[in-house]
């Protein structure tokens, strides 16, 4: 038991510190704010100079992969009257998210530090209770630290912008999405991307508008697939008869997979519910694209191959090397544009998911509880305040166990793990908490098919929790992944 400490300070005593100014940081605020009162002294810290996450240095072309409606803060608004089905561009995300915090100001005394680092958070035992201090750093070097009752580390996916690669060539330049000039978007200079992810795609796409006679070649690892998006989310009166829920999918693809039959799980997603330029892919990372889209993409792209580019070497002409020792000749003065490895970073150490005395919530890809930090954020915040964490048979899931591993396999565990544990929520949240949910995507679809479908899946969500549990169960157990009930 550590010695009790007396807190003395009252400048610096928060009711609660939350560290990541993203769309996870701002719902975890959201989910806090139906637990504290006005008078709560709340503490927003982020190293970047102002709220926004990802959004404040991704892309001047990126555009939402889903409709807008449904990413957001909570269940606020978009304040405009944009067609639901439109996908809001970066800025347009960004200044939502800001609005979102302009809206949450006035209900609670906060305080925002912006250029200020946390370096750490750490639980003491003080005459008032538990406690958390977390240690920070300005900008320009100094420290301080602050106490909380409660903290919640909401640095979710913490997605770093992406750099050109390192390339040996001189005769091509190496760029990346952010460094793509609206004189190279324009210009007709061959481009090989790298990576056929969102961002390829999105980077693919841009360079089509701007001449459409130029080369571009795709280098696509193992392939990328992505949700089918007007199956997903059909647009107007389709609403009220077609499109796949996201809970009925996710039982469909869940039920079939037994932990050994990736591919032919994958397989069943991917001709069910999937699309792609090419329809090869062993990879899905949860975006989405529509027909018109993949059918402008397999138009425009001159050529989409498969492997992972080791290096580009001068010669005659310029000579991509692939990592399976294969290579192909490039154009001179190709744009070489890497858009690859948005979620590669994580942290070093796993963090507890909940700290031993209950002050510490941490919202990490380390110790993940849902695919998506925005969810995630919402729900485990409503559980942390409501202090029924520790009771809920949630998995962990360390989402570096995954690294390596298949890609179908990748998909398939974190879809599993996600299912269950959104079925644990349904069982141990008020349902307010789900009707005030507005990131379910289900809301596309009218009243009537989401009561169906929830109802649905209520009644069997205790097969759905065996059948899941048993094989996140066996996946831990044989060493495929680490995913466990251990919160500490
Ligand atoms: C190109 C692209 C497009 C995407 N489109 C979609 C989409 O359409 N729909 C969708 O659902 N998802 C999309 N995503 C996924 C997206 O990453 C998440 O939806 C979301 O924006 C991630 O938010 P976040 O708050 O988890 O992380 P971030 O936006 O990275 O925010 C984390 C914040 O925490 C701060 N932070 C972290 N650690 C510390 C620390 N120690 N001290 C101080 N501050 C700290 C960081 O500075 C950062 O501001 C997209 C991702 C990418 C890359």
């Amino acid at each position: 038991m550590p010695a009790q400490t007396n807190v003395d300070n009252t400048e610096d005593i928060y009711d609660l510190c939350i560290i990541g100014a993203g769309i996870s940081g701002l719902n975890a605020l959201y989910s806090a704010l139906h637990y504290l009162p006005q008078s709560a002294r709340v503490l927003l810290v982020d190293r970047k100079p102002t709220s926004g996450g990802m959004w404040t240095q991704t892309y001047d072309y990126v555009r939402l992969h889903q409709p807008h409606q449904m990413f957001t803060v909570g269940d606020l608004e978009w304040l405009w009257d944009k067609p639901p089905e439109y996908l809001a561009t970066g800025s347009e995300v960004l200044e939502h998210l800001q609005s979102c915090l302009d809206r949450m100001r006035c209900k609670v005394r906060l305080t925002e530090r912006y250029e200020t680092d946390c370096l750490r958070i750490e639980e003491i035992e003080t005459t008032l209770g538990a406690r958390a201090v977390v240690h920070l750093e300005r900008q320009d070097g100094t420290r301080s630290k602050i106490t909380a009752s409660r903290a919640i580390h909401a640095a979710g996916w913490d997605v770093p912008p992406i750099k050109p690669l390192n390339i040996t060539s001189q005769q091509i330049i190496s760029t990346c999405p952010m460094g793509l000039s609206e004189v190279d978007i324009k210009s007709n200079s061959p481009a090989l991307i790298i990576g056929g992810g969102k961002t390829g795609m999105d980077t693919a796409l841009a360079l089509m508008d701007g001449d459409n006679r130029r080369e571009i070649t795709l280098l696509n690892g193992k392939g990328a697939i992505f949700g089918n998006r007007d199956r997903m989310f059909p647009t107007g009166a389709k609403r009220w008869w077609q499109g796949e829920m996201v809970g009925s999918l996710s039982a469909d693809v869940v039920g079939r997979f037994n932990g050994d039959n990736a591919l032919s799980t994958f397989e069943h997603f991917r001709s069910r519910y999937a699309i792609s330029p090419d329809m090869h892919g062993a990879q899905y990372m949860f975006s989405t694209m529509s027909g018109a889209e993949s059918e402008r993409l397999s138009q425009g792209l001159t050529s989409i191959r498969h492997g992972y580019l080791e290096d580009v070497t001068d010669g005659p002409s310029p000579v991509a090397i692939l990592r399976d020792g294969t290579s192909f000749s490039i154009p001179r003065d190709t744009l070489v544009v890497n858009c690859t490895g948005h979620f590669a970073a994580s942290s070093d150490k796993r963090p507890a998911v909940l700290s031993p005395m209950g002050t510490i919530l941490h919202i990490n890809p380390r110790a993940s509880i849902y695919f998506l930090s925005t969810s995630a954020s919402y729900f485990l915040t409503h559980a942390f305040f409501l202090n029924v964490l520790r009771t809920m048979p949630l998995y962990v899931l360390d989402m570096d166990s995954l690294k390596g591993k298949q890609p179908q396999f990748y998909f398939l565990t974190c879809l599993t793990h996600s299912f269950h544990n959104m079925m644990v929520f349904m069982n141990h949240l008020p349902l307010p908490v789900f009707s005030r949910c507005g990131l379910d995507i289900n809301r596309w679809f009218p009243l009537h098919r989401r009561l169906i479908s929830f109802a649905r899946i209520k009644l069997r969500k205790h097969s759905y929790i065996g059948h899941s549990r048993a094989v996140l169960d066996r996946l831990h157990s044989d060493g495929s992944i680490s995913c466990q009930q251990d919160f500490d």
